[in-house]
């Protein structure tokens, strides 16, 4: 090659003259050993570079890193565009009144603030009233199932129980299990029982968490740190499917692993196994499936994951964070169902939310391992700190115990029996939605099902029409749906409480269809430009239409940290 002799050439060539000038160099050996050293470290150098090129190529293909090289200078120019005098004053201005507005729908601006504490403590009765204020301020009616998500059970008589729970643990903390041993049995016959439920093979082991990111992020951070003991890998990198859920960049960005993104094609919105394969190098410490995934409630093709896993000898993550307590029921209720759990022998961790269908109340999750080994890696073991021999199996200190309990008293008075049913309920209204908006004669032409859903979300857009202005629709009817990008869908996660009043929810969809088709023919009569996906109208077809549509997402980024701060504005 002539490009690599050419270099260190030259260099010896530099190296030579500055020789001549420095008395110090003058002995031979000396010369010759720097040189060595030189076109070593430089081979060195240029080798990681042409790995990394061959890496990128087999990857994604000629076309696919052109394609990747132009879309991060299209980002990176329309970086700049946006930040061209003219361009960043206007952009501001229109960010800081879409923030006003966002402010006026969440901060009340009537309601009196308490900024800093009460001189005097308030009556216990004075406290009640003013929480009761609080729980009545004007909200979307979760408790009349109008909300996707977010409550997975919500009934009076399983609440009152895990505030019972909760109340008798308050002070605990599982970080001294001398002074709360029962906290302690709590939270392993927890991670025991979600074990169980996952069919995990004995050695296997688990540790609870405080949601279902924090799950992800520890396994994430375990496969990091078993790569780096096991295999010397100092550049991390893993492969998420498109549709995993954020909480793996999250992790990715933390703990500084790369991720490289897997398509998740229509028709069946499973990640492409093939793509994942070739992805594979030295540096990946970790393999990702669903089951199922949030935007779509699709279940990857977890068997053909795992297969890839035991023959390239990797770990696999099986997020099961959303399909928690329903997943491993489908078979025993009769719905279809596939591989997912650790019956597949390449899943090494796998998620579970107790928090979603596990019905425990939030800040409950777990993370379960193949191997006790394989928990280990998520320790934090400190041996000399001047407070003491310090260990914390995950990233918090201190733990509410009180929300163990809480859970434990959930699943232990749910029983197996209670979540069959619950999943025949569930999945069950889930598969009627799905039929409706498949058959109806008013949605079947123009929604469109995403995939196969399997458990509780049933994902759609439309095909004509703008999906967001759907959206945009059924929220003024009161409904808190999820909007969805790349492509635009709007989703609905059936819990407990929408069970009971999906046909309303059916109903309403149907009547904002032939609204927005109503409207779509109104502007064809008066020759305007169809909505088909563009323009602005209401705060999802804002969001995701307009500024979605820019190469570069800055204007995203600002307006959801107005957002994020406006949550912090008392
Ligand atoms: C909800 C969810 C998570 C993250 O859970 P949090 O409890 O919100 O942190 C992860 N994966 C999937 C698929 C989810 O739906």
């Amino acid at each position: 090659m002539p490009g690599t002799s050419r270099m260190p050439v030259s260099l010896r060539e530099s190296f030579n003259s500055v020789k001549r000038s420095r008395p110090l160099a003058s002995n031979p050996l000396q010369v010759l050993s720097l040189d060595l050293v030189r076109n070593i470290v430089f081979t060195l150098f240029l080798l990681r570079w042409t790995r990394r090129v061959l890496w990128k190529l087999k990857g994604r293909g000629l076309l696919g890193t052109i394609a990747e090289l132009y879309g991060d200078l299209r980002r990176v120019l329309y970086g700049y565009f946006l930040r061209l005098p003219g361009v960043r004053t206007q952009v501001r201005k229109q960010v800081s009144e879409a923030i006003s507005k966002m402010e006026a729908k969440m901060v009340p601006a009537h309601a009196t603030r308490y900024l800093t504490l009460p001189k005097e403590g308030w009556t216990e009765d004075a406290v009640r009233k003013e929480l009761d204020t609080l729980v009545a301020m004007d909200h979307t009616r979760w408790e009349d199932g109008y909300v996707s998500g977010a409550v997975y059970h919500g009934e009076e008589e399983l609440l009152r129980l895990q505030t019972e729970a909760y109340g008798k643990f308050t002070v605990a903390n599982p970080i001294h299990p001398d002074v709360f041993p029962g906290v302690r049995k709590m939270e392993a016959e927890v991670v025991a029982m979600v074990l169980s439920l996952f069919n995990a093979p004995p050695g296997a082991a688990g540790a609870s968490t405080s949601g279902g990111t924090d799950s992800i992020l520890l396994a994430c951070l375990a496969a990091r740190q078993k790569a780096y003991a096991e295999r010397g890998v100092t550049e991390p990198e893993m492969i998420l499917p498109e549709t995993a859920h954020t909480a793996f960049r999250k992790a990715g960005e933390y703990f500084k692993i790369k991720i490289h993104y897997v398509a998740c094609p229509a028709p069946t919105y499973q990640v492409d196994v093939r793509r994942v394969a070739r992805l594979i190098n030295s540096n990946t410490i970790l393999l990702v499936g669903s089951a199922p995934n949030f935007p779509h409630g699709i279940i990857d093709d977890i068997a053909a994951l795992s297969k890839l896993a035991l023959k390239r000898r990797i770990p696999l993550h099986v997020d099961c964070c959303l399909g928690s307590f329903l997943v491993p029921f489908l078979e025993k209720a009769g719905f279809e169902t596939v591989p997912f759990d650790f019956r597949l022998r390449g899943v090494t961790s796998i998620s579970c939310d107790t928090h979603k269908y596990g019905f425990a109340p939030k800040g409950n999750s777990t993370v379960l391992y193949r191997t006790a080994a394989h928990r280990a890696y998520q320790y934090f073991v400190d041996p000399s700190w001047s407070g003491g021999v310090y260990a914390s199996p995950g990233m918090a200190g201190s733990r509410p115990g009180a929300l163990i309990a809480a859970c434990w008293a959930s699943l232990v008075s749910v029983g197996e029996a209670g979540y069959l049913a619950a999943c025949e309920q569930i999945v069950g209204t889930a598969k009627k939605l799905a039929e409706r908006i498949r058959e109806h004669p008013a949605l079947a032409g123009e929604l469109e099902i995403l995939g196969n859903p399997l458990v509780s979300v049933v994902a759609f857009r439309a095909r004509n029409l703008n999906t967001y202005d759907i959206a945009d629709a059924m929220t003024a009817r009161g409904w808190h749906l999820n909007a969805l990008q790349n492509p635009p869908a709007i989703h609905v996660a059936v819990t407990l409480p929408i069970t009971k009043v999906w046909e309303r929810l059916a109903a309403d969809l149907e009547a904002v269809v032939e609204g927005e088709r109503e409207k779509e023919r109104v502007r064809a009569v008066e020759g305007k430009k169809s909505r088909g996906g563009k323009d602005a109208g209401g705060d999802a077809a804002v969001l995701y239409g307009v500024a979605g549509s820019l190469p570069n997402k800055s204007v995203v980024v600002d307006l959801a940290t107005g957002f994020l701060d406006l949550c912090y504005k008392a």
